[in-house]
């Protein structure tokens, strides 16, 4: 599978370019210096030796007279080594690579003038139409005469050109062992990281320079499987929620369904015709009450009760939900109180409502005929706890500057016992699971309390009362 990179480099590729360059430098690094070293020593001994040489012709000349020298010369010096005789003044007496009849008169020539002067002389001269160096060892014989030794070589240039070929075939040869070495290098290199585990990045033992992209990745990984835990958890939970919605709707369905089956078959007596109708009615009301209530989880779950915050008299919505409640009220036998005169927060009328309704039904709810509700709402600064609430102190970051609205619903009810308390807030958890279907609870109003009480940012808890009974208290930002 090819990846889409911007960029793809080769590790082959970048070795290769690496280690040639580094190669060629070092070859043509060395044969700079090695043919310097070469050229110089080679020069240097080719000199002295035909200064040398030079010493023992005119050691060999001074000690036979002058008018046999050029026979001599003739008789006893030969080979590659050019023989020239000047005379004092110049004149070319002998020389054994050419004839001395056409020879111009020597006595310019610098080595000539340099062993005059001082006895012996070695010089160097390049000559650009043969491309070859030739150097000069003369030496002044006791007769003022001169003899010069001359041999010619390669120049520099023409020596560097001889050594061009061999250079070459160095490079290529580098080049093509660099090439190989390079794979070998990457695939060398590349084996530990193609073996890697990425399902244990930890686990790996491979080179230090990778420790932090392994331990990226590892918690890259971690992050990975926490969050697919958490999907995982939350998909389970919506499931749970599913089924345990359907569940709920089929005992009503049923209730309904039969009773309607029977009224439908003339099989009521018409004197239970009204009871049997207001089954039907009962369980169609749970019903209802059960959809409300799912829909409104769903759209808290979805946040769907967005941006719409606005000023929220608490006080006013309590009276108002006490006023709705009258009736249910009033059949269980309860009365309900509401105290205070300010509590003003920010968020959603329509949830706040909620959150109040579902308190106070349940405290008539879980109540006793001749019960009360009392519903005390105010303001208090931030973290108090008031005596006698027996709570932990609160600790929390809301802001320090505002206070906070604190609402109290209590009730005279049977309360709570207070291993359950925190379970009370599980979609559909009961205590008490008959008290509640009779009396049309859906195990999701405290659900929904609680998440209303975290949309507008605040907290909830769950006391006993004085009396027995049980005390919500929430405690919002204060607007
Ligand atoms: P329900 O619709 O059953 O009332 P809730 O989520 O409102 O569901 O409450 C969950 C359970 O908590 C109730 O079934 C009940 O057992 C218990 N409960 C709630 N409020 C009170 C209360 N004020 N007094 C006693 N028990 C309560």
């Amino acid at each position: 599978m090819a990846l889409k990179h911007l960029k793809v480099k080769s590790l082959a590729g970048k070795i290769f370019t690496s280690v040639l360059a580094f190669t060629l430098g070092i070859i043509v690094a060395l044969a700079a210096v090695m043919i310097t070293i070469y050229y110089v020593s080679y020069e240097h001994d080719a000199e002295a030796e035909l200064a040398a040489s030079a010493q023992d012709a005119a050691r060999y000349l001074n000690a036979t007279p002058s008018a046999d020298n050029e026979p001599i010369l003739e008789a006893q010096f030969s080979g590659l080594t050019r023989y020239t005789l000047i005379a004092p003044d110049g004149t070319v007496l002998y020389d054994s690579a050419a004839d001395t009849t056409g020879m111009d008169n020597h006595a310019d020539r610098p080595e000539v003038q340099q062993a005059a002067a001082s006895g012996e002389a070695v010089t160097m001269r390049y000559s650009e139409t043969l491309g070859t160096d030739t150097v000069y060892a003369a030496v002044k014989l006791d007769d003022g005469s001169i003899v010069r030794l001359s041999e010619t070589r390669h120049s520099l240039l023409s020596f560097l050109g001889n050594m061009l070929v061999p250079v070459l075939v160095a490079l290529v040869v580098a080049v093509v062992l660099v090439f190989v070495l390079s794979r070998v290098l990457t695939s060398r290199i590349m084996k530990p990281i193609d073996a890697l585990d990425f399902a244990n990045p930890l686990d790996n033992e491979i080179y230090e320079e990778m420790d932090p992209l392994l331990t990226r990745i590892d918690e890259q990984q971690r992050q990975l499987k926490q969050q697919n835990a958490e999907l995982a958890q939350a998909e389970n939970l919506r499931r749970d929620f599913s089924s345990n919605v359907s569940h709920e709707m089929k005992t009503p369905l049923q209730v309904i369904s039969g009773y309607a089956e029977l009224m439908k078959n003339d099989m009521v007596q018409p004197a239970d015709r009204q009871k049997f109708a207001a089954l039907i009615y009962d369980e169609a009301q749970a019903m209802r009450s059960l959809i409300t209530d799912v829909l409104t989880l769903s759209r808290l779950d979805e946040a769907a009760f967005g941006d719409e915050a606005t000023p929220v008299d608490l006080v006013a919505t309590a009276h108002r939900v006490a006023g709705r409640l009258e009736s249910f009220a009033a059949g269980q036998g309860v009365s309900v109180q509401v105290e205070g005169a300010c509590a003003l927060i920010r968020g959603s009328e329509t949830l706040a409502e909620e959150m109040l309704y579902n308190l106070i039904e349940n405290g008539i709810r879980y109540n006793h005929p001749g019960g009360e509700v009392v519903v005390s709402l105010g303001m208090e600064p931030v973290g108090v706890v008031a005596a006698g609430e027996g709570a932990a102190a609160w600790v929390g970051a809301r802001r320090p500057e505002a206070g906070e609205v604190v609402v109290r619903v209590s009730d005279t009810g049977s309360g709570i016992p207070a291993d359950l308390r925190d379970k009370v807030f599980e979609r559909f958890f009961r205590v008490d699971k008959s008290r509640s279907k009779e009396t049309g609870g859906t195990g999701l109003g405290l659900a929904i309390v609680k998440h209303a009480v975290i949309y507008h940012g605040g907290t909830i808890e769950v006391e006993e009362s004085p009396t027995g009974g049980t005390v919500f208290v929430l405690r919002l930002p204060a607007a």
